[in-house]
């Protein structure tokens, strides 16, 4: 069996690298995994161990034709977490959220298609149902994206579903909500604020940091992920929830008691621009249709990811 992970040296796609070379059976029917990654800003092999003789890892981006066909060679499944994920770099540089996002998809989802691979799983994200005053949203509920990431990645959806539909190719699309854990680019609001915090520094905080995010932490996200691959259902929607619901204030009160700091070092500054309020999702088709349950305590995991930045400054202080 072997594995093409895009965007495996991200914060998730390592994680689920990681993951799978560790559940990974020994001898000849261990997975093989190929990652293929451009290593933008976001992405750094250091996440990934590349002695391991399982793991191939391909420098490349998603949108060339060309460096995708070698990293899929021979591949049976594809997952594929490639992607421009932060909101804010969308509203100033749309244009390499479009390309990356849409067309990078489209892309590897055409090799797929040319090499018959078995089974492709596009990771998408929940803020494709856009802002989300009451109750939660569904697998069937329409698409309604606000910012230009969660308009690319909206759109990469579609274009998923139109190779399902078009030509059998068996896709499946996963949802998730905020994910938090270790490695994460300190650009996102927990990364960003501990590592600020660290440091000594302020941290600011949009508009009246009323807006509502549901926590996943990335080794569930990474379950959810491996369950629809193994157990899901060709052309289906998984919504990946964390049931955990915060205001950023609320958040980011917990991340000022677990480093240790008081509520001056919080700068209020205006709100970002089109801000989605709440996001929301109803998991349960797929807690439903496989075993997946998420498995870490909001509380323990969040204390786990502060002390990995306070342990691991030399990954993050760049
Ligand atoms: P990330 O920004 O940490 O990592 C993205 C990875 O993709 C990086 O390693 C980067 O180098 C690589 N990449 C970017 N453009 C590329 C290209 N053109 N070709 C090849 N590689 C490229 O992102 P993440 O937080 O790990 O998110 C992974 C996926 O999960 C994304 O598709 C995102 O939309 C989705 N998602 C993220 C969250 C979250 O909370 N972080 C929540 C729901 C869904």
């Amino acid at each position: 069996m072997k594995v093409l992970v895009t965007g495996g040296a991200g914060f998730i796609g390592s994680a689920y690298t990681r993951a799978l070379l560790a559940r990974a059976p020994e001898g000849p029917e261990a997975p093989r995994v190929t990652v293929l990654d451009k290593l933008t800003y976001a992405g750094r092999t250091k996440n990934l161990d590349l002695t391991d003789p399982r793991l191939t890892f391909v420098h490349g981006d998603i949108c060339d034709p060309a460096a995708v066909a070698e990293a899929m060679a021979g591949a049976d499944h594809v997952v594929h977490f490639a992607a421009e994920s932060h909101v804010d770099r969308s509203i100033t540089q749309p244009d390499a959220f479009i390309r990356t996002n849409v067309l990078g998809t489209q892309t590897l989802l055409d090799q797929a298609l040319r090499q018959g691979v078995e089974c492709f799983v596009h990771v998408s994200t929940d803020e494709v149902y856009g802002s989300v005053e009451t109750g939660s949203r569904s697998e069937a509920d329409p698409l309604d994206p606000n910012s230009p990431y969660a308009a690319s990645k909206a759109a990469s959806d579609l274009v998923a579903l139109a190779y399902h539909r078009t030509h059998g190719l068996d896709v499946r699309i996963t949802r998730c909500s905020n994910n938090y854990g270790p490695r994460q680019f300190p650009e996102k609001i927990i990364p960003l604020f501990v590592t600020r915090l660290l440091s000594g520094g302020t941290v600011p905080l949009y508009g009246d940091g009323q807006q509502v995010r549901d926590w996943l932490h990335v080794a569930d996200h990474c379950r959810g992920v491996e369950a629809v691959r193994t157990q899901g259902r060709p052309g289906e929607i998984y919504n990946i929830g964390g049931g955990t619901e915060l205001t950023n204030r609320e958040l980011t009160a917990l991340l000022l008691a677990a480093c240790g700091r008081e509520r001056s070092a919080v700068e209020h500054v205006p709100d970002r621009k089109g801000h989605d309020r709440r996001y929301a999702i109803c998991d349960d088709k797929l807690r439903r249709t496989s075993d997946y349950r998420p498995c870490h305590d909001f509380e323990r995991g969040l204390a786990e990811t502060v002390e990995w930045y306070r342990r691991n400054r030399t990954w993050w202080d760049r």
